[in-house]
This record gives structure tokens, C-alpha cells and sequence, in this order.
């Protein structure tokens, strides 16, 4: 039966298990991820697809379960895979759209691999789940696409279906024209962008971007900052304050650039960090450290997130202010990636190294300085050091959103911590009562874990309950809210 909506999400929305030699789908682990959020979609759906890939030795297997039905708290929906062999993934996912596209969309023009791009593969990969997108969508059906690794679906989609509305959602930045040309695949990509009714950013620079992006490519007229209906969001406001997309004409239709950042499931994380068994075990971590105060910082080890330049940072401050030794302690929390890609094996190096050089330098039988962490930690024991920490010192280089920043204030009930944030991350647009850095400055990265380390409670606590305010407001539901808004706006401008 074909669907009202559809999401195309590369990864499929749950875990698949092997338990006593049958299948099973389990909820993800993180709650807080954006599946969820993508799934909650579900609820205003008579009938829900998603469209992921999933690995086949052979995909023409016919015992390769291509579409499984899904019944979970979410409601009923069912899940195409399509069938990647590992040579299509690596292809696909590990080289085209992590070794070439992540670093030109994070600004890193070095990093640009352009040499072992296969573009009929990626093309191809698109392709199909562009097709199984067209199959399952009911006649006017939203389709819902996210992420640099499916940029040609919207293109292909229209081709084969010109009656759905097609809204895509980055979850990266978007840079500007002199970066984002870089690409060879640049027209394709702009031109597959240009078929969907909506293009979706976190926040108005790079939307901003993107729109010069395609005024430098094509002959496209902004036509007007379109007004969205307040009715159509459930508080009347959050639309409409965030961002007013800018509508632009392309081959006779209409597309919506838009910004709406994604936040945090904020009542969940507030739940968590009030159970009393979470809390304990938050003050058990403090009394372990004594007098020392934690700064925590967690992110991916990858080069945009600005690890090594955090230890550079703390070892000159270790240097420099020798009163500091003894009294602080980083617990560093850099989850490795997939050492197959050799961008990541080296950060990884760097931060090892760094690490143990502060550590031999610095530490005294009392004393670490610094807990590296390279496995991800649970959700529920995150917010433990969450509560526990002193400054969340989140600095990356560069961040399409940044979310650890926003679970850290929403974990904090008690009122107190210090966010150290890089005016780089996507959050810092919202969080400004944060004490902003500059990750490429030295002096502006070791001032400002210095003024988070000296800052006066009552100060403290003003920051932290600006920043819980916004966080609050601009949860991820409210982000939800604002996709739908605009699919609706989408649907009534294509009708009247
Ligand atoms: N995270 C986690 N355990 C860890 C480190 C991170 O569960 O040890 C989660 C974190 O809570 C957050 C997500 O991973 O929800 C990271 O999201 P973010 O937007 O900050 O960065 P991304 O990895 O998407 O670039």
C-alpha cells in the first residue's frame, strides 16, 4: 500500500539483532538521536516508508528481506533496504561522501580526496533510493530526504514522480560558493537540490550560502521571504521568529530555503538528570575528584571537531599557569570512527599522543590530567558527567549544529556549569550566553577556559538559565513542528 510520507534516511531506524536464531528490531540506543524525531513523524501518517540501505553479500539474494514491516511505539510503518554490496558502501558512503564531500562541507579544502570518487556509483546508489522512494509514495505524498549522501535522490525522485513534495534536510553547514564549487559534481548536485519543494538548513547562514551557492550555478530569482502562516505552527511563534525561508523560483516552480535548527529532546534529558539514581551517581563523580573541578568535553574524533586543538590548549594552560596543576582534570571524550579512513586514524594519533605527552609531563601519583575516553559512552552515563562537570568546554572547528552542547544545558536542572562553546558550531547562533571562542585563536581558546574556570556563581547561573531557556524553546520538537509547518506551506503554495 503505498505511503503518505516517506523518510529516505540512509541508516535504517532501529537496531537488527540476531536473538536465538530469529531477527529482531529493536528500538536505537541513543534516544536522543534524530531517529526518533524522524520516526515521531510517523504518528500524523496514515501510512509510513522509510528507505534505508543495508548490506548484502549478493543483492540479488532473493532471500534478502528487501522490505520489513515495522510495529513499534512509533506505529506501524515499513522499512525498504536496499541492497548495498560493501564495495557500493565504500564507494558511496566511506569515500564520495566522507573523504570528498564532509570535508568541503566543513570547509576543509585539504581534505578534499577528490581521486578515488566513482560517481556512477554514487549516481547509481541515489538512484535507487530515489526509485524506492517513487514506488512508495502515495499520489501526493511527502517525501522527506536527509543528508549530503542522498544529495541526488531529490532530482531523480521528480523525474520519475512530479507529484510529491520533496523537502531535504542538511544536517552539516553548507559553505559558500568559493568552497562548495570545489566539488567537480557541483551542477548535478545543485541542479538534484533545485528539484525538491523545500531545502532545509539548521540555521540562515547556511541557507544564505547555499542560495549564493545557487545563484552562482544557475539563473535563479529569489522571489520573496515568504510568510508563513502562524496558525500553521502549534505555538504561533517558533517558525516564523527562527526563519522566514526565502522563496526562489527555478524552472518554473517554486523551492523554500529554509532554517530551523534541531535541538534536543529536552523533557526526556530533564527526566533522566532528576532520577535520583542518575543524581547519585553525579555526586559520587564529584566526590571522587575532591577539590578538582571536571571539564568535559565529548565529540566524535574527527578533524572539524577540534580535539587536538583543546589538549594543545589545556597543555599551555597547564604550562603557563602552573597554579592550575593539580586542580582541574579534562575528562576528553573523542569516540573513534572507522579506522579504515585514514583522516580519522590520524586525528585519533594526534589525540592519543597528545594526551599521553600531558599526562607524562603533568601528572604526580594524585593526579591525571587528562581521562581520554575513546569509546562511546550511554546516553544515561553521559548525563551523569553532564551533571557533574563544571564547563562543557566545546570548541570544534567547525560543526553544522553541535547537540552535546544543548544535552549538557538541558541535563543541567540544577542551574549551574559553564558552557565554554565555538562560535564555529551551528549552536552558537542560539547559545550566546555561553562564553564563545575562537578554536583558531590560542589566546581566545585559553581565555575562555579560564574565565569558565574563574566565573562567579551568580554569573554562572544567569548564563546557564538564558541558555536553558532557548534550549528549551527550540527542543526537537519544536523542530518537528517546523518541518511539518513547511511541508504544509509547501503543499498549500503548490495548491493555490
Ligand atoms: N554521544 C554519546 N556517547 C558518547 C559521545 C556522544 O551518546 O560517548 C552522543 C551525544 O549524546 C550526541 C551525539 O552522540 O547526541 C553527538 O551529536 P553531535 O550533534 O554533538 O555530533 P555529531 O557526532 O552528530 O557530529
Amino acid at each position: 500500500m503505498p505511503s503518505d510520507l516517506v523518510i529516505v534516511y540512509h541508516r535504517q531506524p532501529y537496531e537488527e539483532v540476531e536473538e536465538n536464531g530469529k531477527t529482531v528490531f529493536r528500538e536505537n540506543k541513543s534516544p536522543n538521536g534524530i531517529v526518533p524525531t524522524l520516526k515521531s513523524f510517523f504518528g500524523t501518517a496514515d501510512r509510513a516508508s522509510w528507505i534505508a540501505w543495508k548490506l548484502a553479500e549478493d543483492p540479488a539474494d532473493p532471500g534478502f528481506d528487501r522490505v520489513v514491516e515495522i510495529n513499534d511505539a512509533h506505529g506501524r510503518y515499513s522499512v525498504s533496504r536496499l541492497p548495498l554490496t560493501m564495495d557500493q558502501v565504500r564507494s558511496f558512503y566511506h569515500v564520495s561522501s566522507k573523504e570528498a564531500f564532509w570535508p568541503i562541507l566543513h570547509s576543509f579544502k585539504e581534505k578534499f580526496n577528490y581521486d578515488p570518487v566513482d560517481w556512477p556509483t554514487f549516481r547509481e546508489v541515489n538512484w535507487a533510493f530515489a526509485e524506492a522512494a517513487a514506488r512508495e509514495a502515495a499520489k501526493g505524498a511527502r517525501v522527506w530526504i536527509h543528508d549530503y549522501n542522498l544529495w541526488l535522490v531529490p532530482g531523480y525522485l521528480r523525474q520519475l514522480r512530479s507529484d510529491v513534495t520533496i523537502s531535504f534536510f542538511h544536517h552539516t553547514p553548507f559553505p559558500a560558493a568559493d568552497m562548495f564549487n570545489v566539488l567537480p559534481w557541483r551542477r548535478e548536485i545543485v541542479e538534484s537540490l533545485l528539484a525538491c519543494d523545500i531545502v532545509g538548513f539548521h540555521i540562515p547562514r547556511y541557507a544564505a550560502n547555499f542560495l549564493s551557492v545557487a545563484q552562482s550555478l544557475f539563473d535563479v530569482t529569489p522571489v520573496a521571504r515568504e510568510a508563513v502562516d502562524p496558525e500553521l505552527v502549534s505555538d504561533g511563534t517558533a517558525l516564523s521568529e527562527r526563519s522566514t525561508p526565502t522563496l526562489i523560483e527555478f524552472d518554473g516552480r517554486y523551492v523554500a530555503i529554509s532554517a530551523s535548527s534541531v535541538g534536543v529532546a529536552t523533557d526526556f534529558i530533564e527526566s533522566r538528570a532528576n532520577d535520583s539514581r542518575v543524581r547519585a551517581d553525579a555526586q559520587a563523580i564529584r566526590a571522587d575528584l575532591g577539590d578538582v573541578r571536571l571539564v568535559l568535553s565529548v565529540g566524535r574524533t574527527d578533524y572539524t571537531k577540534g580535539g587536538l586543538d583543546q589538549l594543545e590548549s589545556f597543555e599551555r594552560l597547564l604550562t603557563d599557569t602552573p597554579d592550575l596543576r593539580g586542580t582541574i582534570r579534562l575528562m576528553h571524550v573523542s569516540v573513534s570512527a572507522d579506522r579504515n579512513m585514514s583522516a580519522y586514524a590520524r586525528t585519533q594519533t594526534g589525540i592519543e599522543e597528545a594526551a599521553g605527552r600531558i599526562n607524562g609531563r603533568f601528572g604526580t601519583l594524585e593526579w591525571q590530567p587528562v581521562a581520554l575516553i575513546s569509546r562511546a559512552i550511554p546516553f544515561d552515563d553521559l548525563i551523569k558527567y553532564y551533571l557533574a562537570a563544571d564547563v562543557a568546554w566545546i570548541t570544534p572547528l567547525v560543526d553544522g549544529m553541535n547537540l552535546v552542547c544543548k544535552e549538557y544545558v538541558a541535563a543541567r536542572t540544577d542551574g549551574d556549569g559553564v558552557l565554554v562553546l565555538s562560535e564555529f558550531a551551528g549552536a552558537a547562533v542560539e547559545l550566546n550566553s555561553a562564553v564563545i571562542t575562537n578554536p583558531f585563536s590560542h589566546r581566545s581558546m585559553d581565555q575562555a577556559l579560564l574565565q569558565a574556570l574563574a566565573m562567579p556563581e551568580d554569573e554562572r547561573r544567569t548564563r546557564m538559565a538564558a541558555l536553558r531557556a532557548v534550549v528549551r524553546r527550540y527542543s526537537v520538537a519544536a523542530w518537528g513542528q517546523s518541518q511539518q509547518a513547511q511541508f504544509d506551506a509547501a503543499i498549500a503554495r503548490k495548491a493555490g
